[in-house]
């Protein structure tokens, strides 16, 4: 079974729906980081990250 991104907020889960959000996850994503400190990464902020977790760069919606 293939891991979905959410296209709101980028987290990867099992899903078929957003563990955070509700939103719809796709299929179509691509670039995984790990995030274990939101406070004190750049990328977090850039991705509006706030929970540590695993997310995808990028998200299409499907
Ligand atoms: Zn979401």
């Amino acid at each position: 079974m293939a891991e979905k991104a959410c296209p709101r907020c980028n987290i990867i889960s099992f899903e078929d729906e957003c563990p955070l959000c509700g939103y719809k996850t796709s299929n179509n994503w691509n670039g995984l980081v790990v995030i274990l400190d939101p406070d004190d990464s750049d990328l977090a902020k850039e991705l509006n990250i706030t929970i540590p977790g695993r997310y995808a760069l990028r998200v299409k919606e499907e």
